[in-house]
């Protein structure tokens, strides 16, 4: 929230009554509060209900604050000195509630008397089996004191320190209550087009905030809540939405009008197989995106094994056919080596240059690639991180493709867009499909094509779960499938945090391995983190060529490495895995018309999650419904290459939770952008100017 300079939400903190200087600066530094804006935003967990009076039979452990009213039957200071404690019991007509104090005895000594009625309120605990009240507040109902207290009591978050001064998450309410009647409604103006906070029924802005501090029903809380939630879903996917419709409207991007003899003549007479109907219908998708002069800016979902590697062959072709570069860049030099490989041995036949640029390419060698694209002799070029370097300079780049997406940062994909005058097309291709209510918040602003059918054939990988103990009967059934002339992967889990140890268990899970495979027939690749690019690859190779038939690795075999004929995957230790690395790890089977195993070993301790991902693996292949799973299990923060971004960090809304709001913004947003693109009309100037208004820069300048 940014207001007008003149509003009191830009009032600094210290002068709220009840803060002051020392306050405020505990305040700042503990809970960012600065404004009376931020104390504004800082909403409450939860409400303490004082509307609610329990019948004292009724509490039970699942109750938290109770409010309870009944007359005091008795009272009684036991204990000496330090144990001192104060007891009272107080009684209704369904039982009897017992009530302790440890501190400031004398004063409620002072104040309670027995045979009175009493409303007392506080924390429900239980000892021996019965209810009690520690320090409770207690406020008679004889004498005519004060009112009862009655309503919801907002309880707010606080740290330690605070607590430690005296500010915990009940005395935080103290401030918003002087707060509160502090603002207008002139300083929190609707925003929302009048039609739709109609339509959805949402309390206005300021009712909304004011209601989620202190509303007067449960009711009134909730819906307060609802149109804050909606608000933020629905602005982030609007900002989205006016990047792309900004995009589609203004960019410039260059012109593939034509396709060409390369093209055609590749898919002619060239295409090692028919393409898939979502190979298909993608290709016509990025053909009509990149025929129109603006700048297309596209992510290419497809499950594993989907044949995206064709979509960008057939793509850069396509800008070959129209005069322009491209390249495709993968995050590892393993697969960088194996695209230009398979896309080289495709394009055997064809007129056209290709080359290979990562981190290992020989000086030479190198600088023969860099004149020769800075010349545009060199028309397609597959890469590492080392194409980004600025040292690479091209002479006309029309197409950058990214493999593997969440790899890449946004930063990288913006150096990217500076390798051209006019910005180069973008193709982002993932096989860790992001959940569809995700990708519309977080990639709102690309094109989405989605390929979710595989090349025929294929039949389902199995996978099944087994413990250690299976071992020996595991090896037998690995033992099988080799000597039907399969190939079969051993992978053992990586972690940053202990690559010595993970290596120890790379060698040891080796050995094992060839204990178990003594025949001299028998083959055993190995490829790890720690070997140099040339080892990996040579390694990488054999299997492939079926030199050998057992690959023994880390996880540095993740992504996209594809070998047909490898039929078994067994994973070691599958519990320290996240399902979409296990997803992608079988990915790597199943490729072949074969059947092909997965099996997931374990050991027998094994947490409530890790079982729950084994179950999800075992039970689906469909990398979609993976996806989704996973962020039900982990959150948005864990999911990859959305941690940095923060895009899906919401103060109140949680895109797992409130999938159904999210849903409810996402149709609001796209009825909106179809009426009023440019938001233009009365109804929609004053959204527009707060969209604009607060716009991040990195927001607004993200290329995808
Ligand atoms: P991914 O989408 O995971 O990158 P790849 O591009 O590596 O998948 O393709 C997986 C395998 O499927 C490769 O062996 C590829 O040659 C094959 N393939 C791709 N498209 C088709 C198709 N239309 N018909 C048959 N096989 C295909
Ligand atoms: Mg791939």
């Amino acid at each position: 929230m940014s207001p007008e300079p003149s509003s009191i939400l830009l009032s600094p903190i210290e002068y709220l009554k009840g803060v002051g200087p020392l306050r405020a600066d505990l305040l700042k530094k503990e809970l960012n509060l600065f404004s009376f804006g931020d104390l504004l935003e800082h909403f409450p967990i939860r409400h303490l209900d004082r509307t609610k009076v329990f019948p004292i039979a009724q509490l039970n452990p699942s109750l938290d604050f109770v409010q309870v009213k009944g007359r005091l039957v008795h009272f009684e200071l036991i204990g000496e000195r330090r144990s001192k404690r104060l007891q009272a019991q107080l009684k209704d007509a369904t039982g009897t509630i017992e009530l302790t104090w440890f501190q400031g005895i004398q004063w409620v000594q002072k104040r309670l008397l027995v045979g009175d009625d009493y409303l007392v309120f506080g924390k429900l605990s239980f000892f021996m089996g019965k209810p009690q009240l520690v320090h409770p507040e207690i406020e008679s109902l004889d004498q005519g004191h004060v009112a009862p207290k009655t309503g919801l009591e907002p309880v707010y978050p606080s740290t330690e320190k605070l607590k430690a001064k005296g500010l915990n998450g009940r005395a935080l309410a103290k401030l918003t209550a002087v707060l509160i009647p502090q603002i207008h409604e002139r300083d929190l103006p609707e925003f929302l087009p009048q039609s739709l906070v109609t339509a959805l029924r949402l309390p206005s802005r300021f009712k909304a905030y004011r209601n989620i501090h202190f509303p007067a029903t449960i009711q009134d809380y909730e819906s307060a809540l609802y149109r804050l939630k909606f608000e933020e879903l629905f602005l982030a996917q609007m900002r989205m939405a006016m990047i792309k419709s900004n995009r589609h409207r203004f960019s410039k991007g260059v012109v593939f009008d034509q396709v060409g003899d390369l093209f055609n003549t590749f898919y002619k007479e060239h295409l090692p197989f028919e393409l898939t109907g979502a190979q298909k219908r993608v290709i016509k998708e990025i053909r009509t995106d990149t025929a129109k002069g603006h700048q297309m800016n596209r992510l290419l979902q497809g499950d594993v094994g989907s044949g995206k590697t064709m979509v960008a062959l057939l793509t850069m072709l396509l800008a070959a056919d129209n005069g322009y570069q491209s390249c495709l860049m993968a995050p590892t030099e393993i697969l960088a080596q194996q695209h230009f490989n398979s896309l080289s041995r495709m394009l055997e036949k064809m007129e056209v240059s290709i080359g290979l640029l990562t981190g290992s390419t020989k000086k030479a060698e190198r600088e023969k690639l860099l004149s020769e694209l800075a010349n545009g002799t060199m028309q397609m070029i597959v890469g590492t991180h080392a194409l980004i370097e600025e040292v690479v300079q091209f002479k006309n780049l029309g197409l950058a493709i990214v493999d593997e997406q969440h790899r890449f940062g946004v930063a990288q994909r913006a150096e990217l867009k500076l390798k051209s005058a006019i910005p180069p097309h973008i193709l982002v291709m993932t096989a860790t499909p992001i959940p569809r209510t995700m990708a519309m918040t977080a990639y709102g602003d690309l094109d989405y094509s989605v390929m979710d059918e595989l090349p025929p054939g294929r039949k389902p990988i199995t996978t099944v779960h087994r413990y250690e103990t299976a071992r020996p009967s595991v090896m037998d059934f690995v033992r099988k499938e080799i000597a039907q002339g399969r190939q079969a992967y051993f992978i053992y889990p990586l972690i940053e945090e202990s690559v010595k140890m993970d290596f120890e268990h790379l060698m040891k899970g080796y050995e094992e391995v060839k204990a178990f495979f003594p025949e001299p027939q028998y083959y055993i690749s190995m490829v790890h983190g720690k070997q140099k690019a040339e080892m990996k690859e040579t390694n990488m190779l054999r299997f492939k060529n079926h030199d050998t038939q057992i690959m023994v690795a880390t996880t540095v075999i993740e992504v996209g490495v594809d070998v047909p004929n490898a039929s078994v995957m067994v994973i070691e230790s599958a519990e320290r895995f996240g399902l979409s690395q296990l997803h992608q790890l079988r990915g790597r089977v199943g490729r072949g018309s074969a059947q092909s195993f997965c099996i997931l070993l374990t050991g027998r301790n094994l947490t409530r999650d890790a079982l729950e991902r084994l179950k999800i693996m075992c039970a689906t292949n469909d990398g979609f419904l993976i996806a989704e799973k996973d962020l039900e299990i982990r959150g948005p923060g864990d999911i990859e290459g959305t941690r940095q971004s923060g895009v899906l960090q919401f103060r109140l809304a949680s895109i797992v939770q409130d999938k159904a709001i999210l849903d409810v913004a996402a149709q609001q947003c796209q009825k909106l952008m179809e009426q009023d693109p440019e938001l233009s009309s009365a109804e929609n100037l004053q959204l527009k100017s707060y969209l604009l208004s607060r716009k991040g820069k990195t927001e607004w300048s993200r290329i995808a």
